[in-house]
């Protein structure tokens, strides 16, 4: 029998395991191996996962499971992304327990990120009915390697996506993370971005796909000047851990170009960066005010933005995919999150 969550359409019969070894075959149907297994649940706000458009200074239930359909060479996440059962510590939660988790630490909303949501399809998407029925936001970052059904299913349950964009070359996506074609992914950011509000991310490692930058802005360009690029300065990890971190003032220097291209650019992932904060496109004040010390996204300190999401200062319309949150001032964060998240 062929798995059609994504765009491997892995042959499951006589007990093959798959790439992403999370499904298998029972009684002529393709299910899960490991149904409401989890690694991490953690409440945290959501500009850290990175959505900076979307509900921004929510409090977020971040969730993520196990296993990946993608075998990339750098990745962060390895720990989690590649690891076999039993090398790495789940809980069983039923889809209710999540979201009474999500009611009990205050959150706004809930994101399945940590690793690729499409290896636990079924699962997410019991998450998403009971939040729906408790009117809980969903969203989900991922890598977008999904295949058309899953894409049209995955647009309906989830109001804001990121979508990692991780180059812009067939032979890099073959070299660095192992899928064969990376046109799926170009298409289901386009359909998605027309139903969906989308955020993309492309983690850039110099010397490899920094050559890509304008590419990659100019085809989101072509999509919608408004989406907003987080780009991650990717520090190596798992099979590149020889490689040299990105030198900051190299990206952006490039990234200087792709600002003329876009007007909504971020670059994260090093302590004190100044591409965190979102500036009017009109006039080019300062709109929503973040800070960055490591890691991925931001911490928002100031919205300045007037009820309809104008800019103060000029008046121009600002986009935004849901209301501004007052954070609240409970515990940074809570939950779990293993070691390698
Ligand atoms: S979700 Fe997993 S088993 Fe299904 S096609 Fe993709 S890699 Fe293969």
């Amino acid at each position: 029998m062929i798995c059609n969550y994504c765009e491997w359409r892995c042959d499951l019969g006589n007990g093959k395991p798959g790439i992403c070894q999370m499904y298998m075959e029972k009684d002529n149907r393709i299910v899960e191996k490991y149904p409401n297994y989890y690694t991490t649940y953690h409440a945290t706000h959501i500009e850290s996962l990175p959505f900076f458009h979307a509900y921004p200074g929510s409090r977020t239930l971040q969730i993520g499971s196990r296993g990946c359909n993608f075998d990339c060479h750098y990745c962060s996440n390895a720990y989690v992304a590649k690891s076999l059962p039993g090398e790495v510590y789940t809980f069983n939660m039923t889809p209710q327990r999540i979201v009474d988790v999500a009611k009990q630490t205050g959150c706004h909303n809930i994101v399945f990120s940590v690793n690729e949501p499409t290896v636990s399809f079924p699962s997410f998407l019991e998450i998403a009915e009971e939040a729906r029925i408790s009117e809980f936001p969903i969203g989900c970052m991922t890598n977008g390697y999904m295949t058309q059904e899953s894409t049209d299913i995955l647009s309906s349950v989830c109001e804001f996506i990121n979508i990692s964009l991780k180059g812009f070359s067939q032979e890099f996506y073959r070299k660095y993370t192992g899928i064969p074609d990376f046109k799926p992914i170009l298409r289901n950011i386009e359909k998605l971005a027309l139903t969906n509000h989308i955020e993309i991310t492309t983690p850039i490692i110099q010397d490899i796909n920094d050559d890509k930058i304008i590419e990659i802005a100019k085809f989101i360009a072509s999509i919608d000047r408004n989406i907003p690029w987080h780009v991650f300065r990717l520090l190596p990890e798992y099979k590149m851990e020889d490689k040299d971190y990105p030198s900051i003032q190299e990206i952006n220097k490039k990234l200087e170009d792709a600002r003329g291209i876009l007007p909504y650019i971020y670059f994260s992932n090093f302590i004190g960066s100044v591409w965190v904060s979102t500036h009017c496109p009109s006039c080019g004040q300062k709109i929503i005010e973040r800070f960055n010390l490591g890691g991925c996204g931001g911490k928002m300190v100031k919205y300045s933005l007037l009820e309809d999401k104008k800019c103060p200062y000029c008046g121009a319309q600002i986009e935004i995919h849901g209301e501004y949150t007052q954070w609240n001032s409970r515990d940074e964060s809570y939950g779990i999150r293993n070691p390698g998240c």
